[in-house]
């Protein structure tokens, strides 16, 4: 059945009551998709057009094996210091679990459900971190973006930075997906809004390490599924298990018609079938394991089709714009600190994020303790109050060997950078010990107006400080708490609540 406008803007946006209750998708982001084909005359009818020429397209689409269409792809992480700043390694985990799902070499595919086993489909698509950027520099595949927008997750983040996309899949990584877990739209969506193009998720959904974990690991998949032209196996809405889900319908062969499932009922089945494929990536169940062949198929169609430009992505020439072809050098000399402002005696972490192929590697600490390391990462204590400048006391070299082209003596190749100013870390007095009824001035992570509600908890708050300084109030505590705290933040697009933050520590601004 064809969508109608109607059905996707009725589609009300779920706002997760907590980020780890239940897995739910904005497909084709209604709000954002309505103010965009209000602002632009023409769009409803130019994705209609572009529909009918993908779907001709696909209607006769075969690919026949062949090498794996490689697709290029950057990661941008949108943060405010926080939990969402992921790793690098966690970027990495979730590529990895996507090139396993899309090449049915997801160890548990053999899970899959007998019924189904025969449908599990290998699409032959691989995805690789770019390793240069559009200018031609070279790039890790990940990008690092300092923003409150972060907590918004809408259209106006993904402004913030967006890379070509005939040449890369945009993935913007944040705290919130403007309500649920993940979103994009359809190529047909981006054909003519290319401004948009790209898949938004949370950072507790990215990979499966980290700030995620295994069972929230295949929403990435589940995105690009989208972004590749698939819908939710129930069809054209972002609302499972409603029984008029029956009269819609996926366009897919061999997916059986379902009114879709939020939970990993395996013997489900709805819409008059003997059994529902629940497994199947575009579900919400948390037990997905499977694209079919058919999927695959439209899929593909997707990618081999000027449609959104998604047929550039895979050319060679791309590939070598993108890098992705080559063996990864070292570039890069970097590193990222735990906090930007402690307490004197609270550990600072140093974190080597060189990349690629780092050997060897020399810190220095001026006046903490160790005063200098080794080691990928390094603990360090300063004893004085004041701003350390890491900027002038902390350089970092990165040292990669590699062979000559004539013989097999090697050579060492040298990086250095100097810390970035904002990189700074104030150093303050050492942590106050708070007495029941004091009142302290204090600093917390959010970047505007909040509530707290102390817990009684009396622990050692001064140890859990983070590296976060937005926002500044003053605070009456009864005991040394960390705090439970709903927050809101203000933003130009409205005010959100995001009651799923986790416990949030404070920490002293001064005495
Ligand atoms: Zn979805």
């Amino acid at each position: 059945m064809r969508p109608t406008l109607s059905v996707l803007l009725l589609a009300i946006p779920f706002v997760a009551a907590s980020q780890d209750e239940g897995f739910r998708c904005l497909a084709n982001n209604p709000a954002e998709l309505e103010k965009h084909l209000a602002a632009t005359p023409g769009a409803w009818e130019h994705a209609l057009q572009a529909k009918a020429t993908l779907d001709d397209h696909t209607a006769t689409f075969h690919r026949g094996g062949g090498d794996p269409l490689i697709i290029p792809v950057v990661f941008h992480i949108i943060h405010d210091n926080g939990d969402e700043n992921i790793s690098d390694a966690q970027v990495n985990d979730a590529i990895r679990i996507l090139n396993e799902d899309f090449n049915k070499q997801n160890p548990d595919w053999v899970n899959v459900q007998p019924a189904f086993l025969d449908l599990v489909g290998d699409m032959g698509i691989e995805f690789r971190l770019a390793l240069k950027d559009p200018d031609g520099n070279c790039t890790n595949g990940i990008t690092r973006t300092e923003s409150t927008r972060t907590y918004d997750g809408d259209f106006e983040m993904t402004q913030l930075i967006q890379w070509p996309r005939e040449r890369y899949m945009n993935v913007w990584v944040a705290a919130s997906a403007n309500g649920a877990a993940g979103y994009t739209y359809y190529p047909t969506w981006l054909d003519n809004w290319p401004e948009a193009d790209g898949i938004v998720i949370l950072h507790s959904y990215t990979g499966s390490i980290g700030t995620s974990a295994p069972y929230k690991s295949r929403v990435l998949s589940h995105e690009v599924g989208h972004w590749l032209n698939l819908k939710h196996c129930w069809g054209d809405s972002n609302e499972p298990g409603l029984p008029e889900n029956c009269n819609m319908d996926d366009e897919v062969e061999d997916t059986p018609n379902t009114s879709g499932w939020t939970s990993c009922t395996l013997s489900g089945a709805t819409c008059g079938n003997v059994q529902d494929n629940v497994q199947n990536y575009m579900e919400y169940s948390y037990c997905c394991k499977m694209f079919t062949h058919r999927q695959g198929e439209r899929m593909l169609a997707a990618l081999t089709s000027p449609i959104a430009q998604r047929e550039n992505l895979w050319q060679p020439e791309n590939l070598a714009i993108t890098g992705v072809l080559e063996a990864p050098q070292l570039c890069s000399a970097r590193f990222g600190a735990s906090r930007r402002e402690v307490c004197a005696g609270i550990p600072v972490i140093y974190t080597d994020q060189s990349y690629f192929g780092v050997t060897q590697r020399f810190w220095s600490f001026p006046g903490g303790t160790p005063s200098g390391s080794f080691e990928e990462t390094a603990s360090v204590v300063y004893e004085q109050a004041g701003i350390i400048r890491l900027r002038s006391t902390l350089a970092m070299a990165a040292q990669r060997s590699a062979p000559l082209k004539s013989n097999t003596s090697r050579y060492f190749r040298t990086l250095e950078r100097q810390h970035p100013s904002w990189r700074d870390s104030r150093i303050q007095p050492p942590c106050p010990t708070i007495a029941g009824g004091a009142r302290i001035p204090m600093r917390t992570g959010a970047s505007s107006k909040q509530t707290s509600q102390p817990t009684p908890e009396a622990i050692q708050w001064c140890s859990k400080m983070d590296g976060r300084t937005r926002g500044e109030r003053t605070g009456l505590f009864r005991a040394p708490s960390t705090l439970a705290m709903p927050r809101t933040s203000t933003s130009p697009s409205g005010t959100h609540t995001h009651s799923a933050m986790p416990t949030m520590t404070m920490y002293c601004a001064s005495t």
